[in-house]
């Protein structure tokens, strides 16, 4: 008979900071948290309460999703409300989407941003790879985001492709004190620790962790236990040795087991640390009555 269960309620009161682990017949479960999925996305339209409950079953019991424009937001809003104390929402225009963003959207996004349930601004960012909008766009909603994120006092989630050292260039003027992630974190170790350089800051690790040809398992390697996520950024980027098509929250797993290979500690310990920075970073569970809106 497993507890999970019962712990699952407990989760969902928004009290589960300080459980790492629940017991079930197969042994420990660890409790993991996906920092970043997509679940709004119309790839869930078709079974996405079971999604959710399958990776709350398989012990990722919080999630966070990141509006990548103003609808997307919305949804997400409207799913941390329907599921409290499981999924979490973010609020912001995505760099593939920068061109419409507008004083509306800001307000808009400002709006949201008030609810309890909004636990950071993003995902937003620079992508110089697709460049679906023009650079300077890109850069001018960056910016406004990271004003946003500062009115708000709330967290960033950084979408980093091709474009590290504007990131930087612009968190130097703009950002300073600004606290956040680069979710999916790809770049190389010299990249990691201009990141890291930002004290707020934190690497988020997805499923390209698990393949071949790239220098994340040095990152992986050198990055502070205290400053290091996990993510799925479901439906997109499954993980080896899946063959599915479609990334979902439950998958977070395979990101953290080697996470945890790889720094030659535990599923458990890793899972313990990276639960713990996510509910730090975000508030989770917490009240951010505090804020400055
Ligand atoms: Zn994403």
């Amino acid at each position: 008979m497993c507890l999970q269960g019962r712990l699952y309620a407990f989760a969902g009161a928004g009290r589960s900071n300080v459980i790492s682990f629940f017991v079930c017949w197969k042994g420990i479960v660890c409790l993991l948290v996906d920092s970043h999925a997509h679940i709004d996305t119309s790839r869930f339209s078709a079974d996405r309460e079971a999604v959710i409950a399958a990776a709350v079953a398989g012990g990722v019991t919080r999630m966070i999703d990141p509006g990548c424009d103003l609808p997307s937001s919305q949804m997400a809003l409207a799913l941390a409300k329907a599921h409290p104390g499981v999924v979490y929402a973010a609020v912001g225009v995505h760099p593939h989407d920068a061109t419409t963003y507008n004083e509306e959207v800001r307000r808009q996004l400002r709006e949201l941003a008030r609810e309890p349930e909004v636990v950071a601004i993003g995902e937003f960012g620079l992508d110089y790879f697709r460049m679906l909008s023009p650079r300077e766009v890109q850069r001018e909603v960056f910016r406004a985001h990271l004003e946003l994120a500062r009115e708000c006092n709330l967290p960033c989630i950084i979408h980093v492709r091709d474009s590290h050292e504007d990131v930087m260039e612009l968190l130097r003027k703009h950002g300073q004190g600004l606290r956040g992630v680069f979710h999916c974190f790809s770049g190389n170790v010299a990249q990691a620790e201009e990141c890291l350089s930002f004290e707020g800051f934190m690497l988020s690790f997805a499923g390209p962790l698990t393949k071949e040809g790239n220098a994340l398992p040095e990152v992986a390697r050198m990055a502070p236990l205290d400053r290091i996520l996990v993510e799925t950024d479901s439906p997109y980027l499954v993980p080896r040795p899946l063959k599915v098509r479609r990334n979902e929250p439950r998958f977070v797993t395979y990101t953290a087991q080697k996470l945890a290979d790889i720094r030659g500690i535990t599923l458990e310990e890793l899972a313990r640390a990276t639960t713990a920075n996510t509910v730090r970073l975000f508030g989770l569970g917490e009240d951010h009555a505090s804020e400055t809106l």
